[in-house]
């Protein structure tokens, strides 16, 4: 038996992989990943494939990125870990800083954790105790919208609105109110945009008239439902929100862990309307893809709460093992560094505007209903007739057929559903670009064809 039909067999035998139906795992061959290459994945059998999602949304300047690869090495040379409950260390100490300086306006606090999910517990729970020490001991409810995702922790999952994700759990989680979301191709209120006038904010506003003296925080993933199908906002949603929050009392929380780090081709999708939120959630790209990481970043006002006597019990009682891990920290004042020192902003945008030309196609393509593009994240819904927008039974296994059409063709993607998701590290080459597109059309219409 080779050494690579050897880890094939343990990987099937051993592993129970994430969000996987392991029935049809087990009948497929597996691709094991063992090395990269800027925007390349290279398997145990040395074929090479595009790294068309960023290995799930985190890669930022590409696999094995020198600055980053030696920031950690460098680390390595000096400790690993050691803990943030009571001691500190350079690299998070300058990390924090620096996250200070680049987040809008007012976000003055940093408090670490090491995924996406437990940056979101940290907000909600932080915005909770908020409110208890400020006296205001009736708001302890959250609002988020329909079809967020903020990660699969319990907390997290109960301010979820991704039904297929969330719904087996429903007798676990605490209840939230739910605000409609805007999905203008599939708009819940039977409306269209422009001429709707937002009304998906009238629900909002409602809910906040009704509710907002028992209301702690709103979480919301700014400009992009990522994991619901990159679903985009409208301009001036965002801002909406913000402006309700305001109105009524409400801390407002920006789940930035999916959009933040360039990906909408700015540093933080906040940016693109001067929203300024009470509280911001990073993780994904905060590392430039190399190790978990995350941050929730706060406003002096929360922050200040939180003081007082020993005796008082103000403190926030929350913490993670590996928080401030300094090789993690380290790696992530490298991505800011290459970001700075490459202006790979700059470069971003007509990348952004060629990815866009390109996309352009595929709505000829008979089974596209929506292309839902906001900088480097794209989402290509599929649909069964483009006239009533019905989808195609799931037992066709429209998306998954697609990305395994495109890895055939040397191309790694991983669709929501039946929305194929186009996003690239921020530092792919042009030409590597138009590949990754090309593979997406020819896998589309090769699939429909069939
Ligand atoms: C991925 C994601 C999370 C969860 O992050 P993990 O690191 O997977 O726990 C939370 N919020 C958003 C918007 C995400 O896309």
């Amino acid at each position: 038996m080779t050494w690579q039909r050897r880890l094939e067999e343990a990987d099937k035998r051993y592993i129970w992989h994430p969000f996987t139906q392991m029935t049809d795992y087990q009948g497929m061959e597996p691709v094991i990943i063992e090395q990269g290459e800027g925007s390349y994945l290279i398997d145990i059998h040395g074929r090479r494939y595009l790294d068309g999602v960023s290995s799930l949304w985190v890669s930022v300047h590409g696999h094995r990125r020198g600055e980053i690869d030696q920031a950690i090495i460098e680390q390595l040379g000096k400790i690993s870990h050691s803990t943030l409950l009571g001691l500190s260390n350079p690299p998070a100490i300058e990390l924090a800083k620096q996250l200070v300086e680049i987040t809008p306006a007012g976000l003055e606090r940093v408090f670490y954790s090491d995924n996406g999910s437990t940056g979101c517990e940290i907000a909600l729970k932080m915005a909770f105790q908020y409110w208890q020490h400020r006296g205001a001991r009736n708001k302890t409810r959250f609002i988020s919208f329909k079809n967020a995702y903020h990660g699969d922790t319990l907390g997290a999952v109960s301010v979820g609105g991704i039904d297929l994700f969330h719904e087996a759990f429903r007798p676990l989680l605490f209840p939230v109110l739910q605000a409609e979301a805007p999905y203008c191709y599939r708009c819940s209120l039977g409306l269209t945009w422009p001429a709707c006038g937002m009304a998906c904010l009238g629900s909002l506003e409602r809910i906040m008239k009704e509710h907002h003296e028992e209301v702690a925080a709103l979480i919301i993933e700014p400009l992009v439902q990522g994991a619901a199908g990159m679903i985009t906002q409208p301009p001036g949603f965002l801002p909406g929100v913000r402006e309700l929050c305001t109105q009524y009392g409400v801390l407002m929380i920006a789940d930035e862990v999916a959009v933040g780090f360039g990906r909408t081709g700015r540093m933080f999708a906040c940016d693109h309307e001067g929203v300024r939120p009470d509280v911001m959630v990073l993780a994904k790209g905060i590392t430039g893809g190399y190790l978990p990481l995350a941050a929730t970043l706060t406003t002096e006002e929360v922050y200040g709460a939180f003081l007082g006597e020993y005796h008082e019990f103000k403190t926030f009682f929350h913490g993670h093992t590996y928080t401030g891990n300094p090789l993690a920290c380290a790696a992530a004042l490298a991505n800011l560094e290459v970001f700075a020192r490459n202006k790979t902003l700059e470069h971003l945008a007509p990348k952004i505007d060629l990815l866009a030309l390109r996309l352009e196609r595929f709505k000829g393509l008979p089974a596209v209903g929506e292309v839902r593009q906001c900088g480097f994240m794209t989402g290509v819904e599929l649909v069964a007739d483009k006239e009533t927008k019905d989808l195609f039974p799931l037992q066709e296994k429209m998306g998954i057929r697609v990305i395994l059409e495109a890895r055939k063709r040397g191309l790694i993607i991983r669709p929501l559903g039946d929305v194929i998701v186009i996003m690239p590290p921020l530092s792919i080459s042009e030409g590597e670009l138009e590949e990754v597109v090309e593979i997406i059309y020819q896998s589309i219409k090769t699939v429909i064809a069939s």
